[in-house]
């Protein structure tokens, strides 16, 4: 039975021995080493890192997002390899260097839209809102390629430049061509007018702004010149825009009393005066047919007409060579 004892007693002291020696390497280790990770990174090593679940959100956080606008993701093809180690800690991190080596063999995608005239595309911006509105502008200024529009999402390892949208609009504005009326000497003479100016290929077609009876016809009058041509009916009479285009002016103006002007490109003016009530403000876009003005006798008139002029590049041209021929 003593002996028995002996034996325990002689077994926990040589285990005491073990786990206080235990204790000790164990603090030395942990005085001198610390775990860190290998790092290996298609196939090479490259160096260690203290902290490895930071650097590896870090990279994920790079591949989700990139660096600068209109990042769609990051293609890393490989991702490094870790392998925990004891390693002295005079040993250096290199967590930096490494996610700096990572991120430069990303390839960045970035995601924007093209605007496309028939497949084709023409103008890029930065997301699918302003493709849109683009879009939906040139409809309602009834640009003749307005059937071809469309939109479609890329995702390019370049990104491109983009246009804002008033100057897509601008862009990719086609006016309406329906017909195209080149007039010749010979044939405004025929309109039995009182014309002498030789017709401007103007690539508009204009409607008539009203209905009425011609009372006087584009050329001298007088002593002067009669810049248009005059239309009467009664006062109130629908005046309508008679193409496309944008309010330049309205208001008073002189002799020409309340007098709209509308803008229509191809430096093609249309002027509608002697208005009794006005219906559109500068900087409104009208379509073609669109009711703008109401007939009135402002300004120099002897009784409600419109006087309509149709001026190239600011040049009084025949409104008979266009319309009311
Ligand atoms: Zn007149």
């Amino acid at each position: 039975m003593k002996n028995v004892f002996v034996h325990i007693r002689s077994s926990l002291k040589l285990l005491f021995i073990l786990a206080a020696s235990a204790l000790i390497i164990f603090a030395i280790v942990k005085f001198v080493y610390r775990p860190m990770y290998s790092v290996t990174f298609n196939g090479e090593f490259v160096g260690y890192v203290q902290d490895k679940d930071k650097l590896e959100s870090k990279i994920k956080e790079y591949m989700k997002t990139g660096e600068g606008e209109n990042v769609a993701f990051v293609d890393i093809p490989t991702l490094p390899e870790y392998k925990v180690c004891l390693l002295k800690k005079d040993k250096v991190a290199s967590d930096d260097e490494i996610y700096e080596m990572v991120k430069a063999t990303g390839t960045t995608y970035y995601k924007y839209y093209a605007i496309t005239v028939g497949n084709e595309d023409k103008i890029y911006v930065p997301d699918k809102e302003t493709a849109e509105a683009v879009i939906t502008k040139l409809k309602d200024k009834n640009s003749s390629n307005k059937s071809k529009l469309a939109y479609s999402e890329k995702c390019e390892t370049e990104v491109k430049e983009f246009t804002e949208t008033e100057k897509a609009v601008k862009d990719l504005y086609v006016e309406p061509v329906r017909s195209t009326y080149v007039a010749t000497t010979g044939s405004v003479g025929s309109y039995g007018g009182t014309n002498s100016s030789k017709g401007v290929n103007i690539g508009i077609y204009l409607s008539k702004p009203t209905t009425g009876t011609i009372t006087s016809r584009f050329g001298v009058r007088g002593s002067g010149m009669h810049t248009g041509m005059d239309i009467a009916n009664a006062q109130g009479t629908n005046i309508y825009a008679s193409a496309p285009g944008t309010v330049k002016f309205t208001g008073w103006f002189g002799g020409y009393g309340n007098l709209v002007i509308v803008t229509h490109g191809n430096g093609v003016d249309t002027y509608y005066a002697h208005c009794n009530t006005i219906l559109v403000s500068a900087g409104q876009s009208v379509s073609q047919g669109q009711l703008i003005a109401k007939m009135g006798n402002t300004g120099n008139s002897s009784g409600p007409h419109l006087h309509l002029e149709v001026r190239v590049n600011g040049v009084a041209q025949n409104p008979q060579t266009y319309v009311y021929n």
